[in-house]
Formats: C-alpha cells, sequence, structure tokens
C-alpha cells in the first residue's frame, strides 16, 4: 500500500485510540523507503564501495523493519511511553496491508527468509519495476484510501 493509505487507516485509527500516535505508528514503517531512497540515490551514487553490510539491512527497500521483528523493536523503543495495544494495531495495520502484495512482508528476518504475501500489485511501483500494474496498484490503494477515510469521517 501506498503512504496515503496508511495514512487513512491511522486517521481511523486516531479516532478509536484518541491520539494522534496513532497515525505515527500506522505510518513509522515506511520509513526504511525514505532510507532505501536516500541510500541509493545519495550514498550510491558517490560510489562508496565500503558500506557497511548493516546499511545494506537498514537502508534497502521495505527492509527487516516490515516484520514482526519491526513491531517487537517499536515496542521495546515506546511501549513504555505509549499503550502498548495501541503500538501492535497501528504497526499492525501497516504489517497487514503490506502484506497483500506481491513483495510482502518478512515474517521473521534473519532467522527465516519467509516471506508473508498476497495477490496484490506492488504499491510503490517506481521500486519494484515489473510488479503489477499500475492500474491495480493506485486503484487498490485509492480504495483503502477511500474507505478508511469515510470510517474516519462517517462512524
Ligand atoms: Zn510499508
Amino acid at each position: 500500500m501506498d503512504l496515503f493509505a496508511h495514512y487513512a487507516v491511522g486517521m481511523f485509527l486516531y479516532k478509536i485510540f484518541g491520539s494522534y500516535w496513532a497515525i505515527v505508528f500506522a505510518v513509522i514503517l515506511d520509513i526504511d523507503h525514505v532510507l532505501g531512497y536516500i541510500y541509493e540515490n545519495a550514498i550510491k551514487k558517490k560510489e562508496m564501495k565500503e558500506v557497511p553490510r548493516i546499511a545494506y539491512f537498514v537502508y534497502s527497500k521495505r527492509t527487516w523493519l516490515h516484520s514482526f521483528l519491526g513491531l517487537a523493536l517499536l515496542l521495546i523503543l515506546f511501549g513504555y511511553k505509549f499503550s502498548p495495544l495501541m503500538i501492535i494495531v497501528c504497526v499492525g495495520s501497516h504489517l497487514l496491508l503490506d502484506s497483500l502484495d506481491k513483495i510482502g512482508i518478512e515474517i521473521l528476518p534473519f532467522i527465516s527468509k519467509k516471506r508473508l504475501k498476497g495477490p496484490f500489485p506492488v504499491a510503490y511501483k517506481w521500486d519494484h519495476p515489473g510488479e503489477g500494474s499500475r492500474k491495480h496498484q493506485s486503484s487498490i490503494s485509492i480504495a483503502t484510501t477511500a474507505i478508511f477515510l469515510a470510517l474516519f469521517f462517517f462512524l
């Protein structure tokens, strides 16, 4: 799903939990796309040949952050400050939506290569040429966005 869909779900969850942080936790995993973009465009172009191996794990697109490990990490980092239930539901909504497309999410990175994935085309096509069609990706993300915006405004 694209960022708009995650954001719309976050707005709906904000209504449920009564905290703007619900929106943050619903979209926060996509920070790895941003980091990946910066990594690809700023660092790789300069031909830094000795990029630490850890950078590969942290900065490639839809990384291990999109996994139950990422959820556990956020729970450890923020669980003392925010409702753990809110973190699980909001981050879980992100994982669920992203697990619906063909790239999917890793289940337990570093331990297993198993992925959770569905039949839908990938929403951020520019990352993955050849995965699905633009028409489908936008209609699924737009539909998700519309449904959750409607829930936000009319519930
Ligand atoms: Zn994502």
